[in-house]
């Protein structure tokens, strides 16, 4: 005997728990199954334990994926402004922090009660600790077979996320159902990861770990973002890293801009115009954290002597490298850290409207667990929720 409800969610994160609560409000009979003993568990620790839910300039270019166009349908049905609609139509507090993203004033359990509440109000089951041990399509029916019987449904939403922080409860499972049933996977890597570097590069910079600085940081293919970049005990991170992570390939540089204020190639050559008796050193640290300036220096094996006894090309060259050191990380701090999971389930496979698989009728991925993945910012949230809420219009 087992229970049969119109659709099954797995996943109660981000967006399994809107995809629940908007097809539940359509009149579904719903059952929404996580492993976990807590609903949300990542939408609580996230920005900070704030929730960067969204961002004022979602857009698809934010997004990387294969198909760089397969985000926009959802994205435009289900916009920021309707997700922040309904933060304010719970009277939740929140603002911008920087460059559009928006945080909760209080916790990110307001988001989190907020998606329950809309659960509950649309009659939404919501079993936890339930561990699912198979999955089989028989007569058109989803039989999920778990740790607390047996469940059917026509319609069943895979929303288990990527696989960052398996100590939070992240699972391949979503990856395995895709293959069970004949869908294309592209390769998954860590992004919004930190990057360790190589060992006498480490050693140089350890001293200086807890510094940061305003920079511009650029990948092999070009893309680049302008934010703090934060030397830490292994290797590098804050914002800039963590974004450039995502469109890093394993044994490529990265370029750093470390004085982004100067934009004039020749500007060493006008300091040691108007002040040579100045050193490199005093020079570099009106824009630079001085304890940077010391590190980079012995880093590159300067010296440290007045502006007047470097030639021409010295200086050029310097500003140069200033504008554009290369760095080679040793790698990632891997899915330990990272806060997103790139590749995933192949959007090939599934409708940009409703998130069905083409060849699977009535199977659906949402979320992380496709291969669309945001930049730092509320990105991957609003992705959660567009996508979420697009496939419970089609259930
Ligand atoms: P998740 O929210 O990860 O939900 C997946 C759910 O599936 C979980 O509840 C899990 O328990 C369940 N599950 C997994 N496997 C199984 C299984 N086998 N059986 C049953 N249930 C299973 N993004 C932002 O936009 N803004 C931020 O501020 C932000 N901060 C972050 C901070 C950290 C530290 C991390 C790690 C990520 C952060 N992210 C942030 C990314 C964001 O959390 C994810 O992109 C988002 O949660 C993905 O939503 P999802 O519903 O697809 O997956």
């Amino acid at each position: 005997h087992s229970k049969v409800y119109d659709a099954i969610v797995i996943g109660a994160g981000a967006a399994g728990l809107m995809c629940a609560a908007e097809a539940g409000k359509r009149g579904l009979n719903v059952l929404l199954l996580d492993h976990a003993k807590q609903v949300g568990k990542k939408i609580l620790i996230s920005g900070g334990g704030r929730c960067n839910f969204t961002n004022y300039y979602v857009e698809a270019n934010a997004y990387l994926s294969q198909n760089p166009h397969f985000c926009k349908s959802a994205l435009s049905r289900y916009t920021q402004w309707d997700f922040i609609a309904l933060v304010d139509k719970h009277g939740i507090a929140y603002h911008e922090k920087t460059l559009g993203q928006l945080f909760c004033d209080d916790s990110a359990k307001d988001i989190v009660n907020m998606l329950v509440d809309e659960c509950n109000q649309a009659g939404v089951t919501i079993q936890l600790r339930t561990a699912v041990t198979s999955v089989d399509y028989v007569d058109n029916q989803y039989q999920i077979a778990t740790s607390d019987g047996l469940f059917q449904a026509n319609r069943l939403v895979v929303a288990t996320g990527g696989l960052s922080m398996p100590k939070l409860g992240a699972t391949a499972f979503g990856f395995e159902l895709a293959r069970q049933f004949g869908l294309n996977l592209l390769e998954t890597r860590a992004g919004l990861v930190p990057f360790t570097l190589q060992p006498d590069d480490k050693r140089c910079f350890e001293p200086i770990s807890g510094v940061s600085a305003p920079s511009v940081i650029e990948s092999e293919s070009g893309t680049s973002f302008k934010e703090n970049l934060l030397f830490t005990h292994r290797g590098i991170s804050g914002p800039a890293v963590l974004q450039i992570s995502s469109f890093w390939q394993s044994g490529e540089p990265v370029y750093i801009n470390l004085i982004p204020s100067q934009s004039d190639e020749n500007w060493l050559l006008d300091a040691r115009k108007q002040q040579g008796e100045r050193t490199l050193k005093t020079l570099l640290s009106e824009h630079l954290a001085k304890r940077i300036v010391e590190q980079w220096l012995l880093h590159q094996q300067i010296e440290n002597k007045p502006l007047k006894q470097f030639d021409d090309k010295q200086l050029v060259e310097l500003a140069q490298r200033l504008a554009r050191w290369p760095i080679k990380p040793s790698g990632t701090e891997g899915y330990r850290t990272a806060e997103v999971t790139l590749g995933g389930v192949d959007t090939n496979e599934l409708s940009s409207k409703t998130m069905e698989a083409k060849k699977q009728p009535g199977l659906y991925f949402i979320g992380e667990v496709v291969d669309v993945t945001g930049w730092l910012g509320g990105y991957n949230f609003q992705w959660a929720w567009s996508s979420g809420w697009a496939c419970a219009q089609a259930l």
